[in-house]
């Protein structure tokens, strides 16, 4: 684990891509390979299972 958790600043992304967890995903710069901020988002309900989202 890093010491320094830095978040991109690019003020001009080409493109993002996305990374995955077991509990949520989110951005990477495809520039700098740094994670955007606020950008991470939670899996709803995961349980480890597919199923429909009928909301
Ligand atoms: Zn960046």
């Amino acid at each position: 684990m890093r010491d320094n958790q830095e978040f991109c600043k690019c003020k001009n992304r080409p493109s993002v891509y996305s990374e995955e967890d077991d509990w949520g995903y989110w951005l990477v710069c495809a520039q700098c390979r740094k994670p955007i901020e606020d950008s991470y988002t939670y899996f709803n309900h995961y349980d480890g299972e597919d199923h429909c989202d009928d909301d």
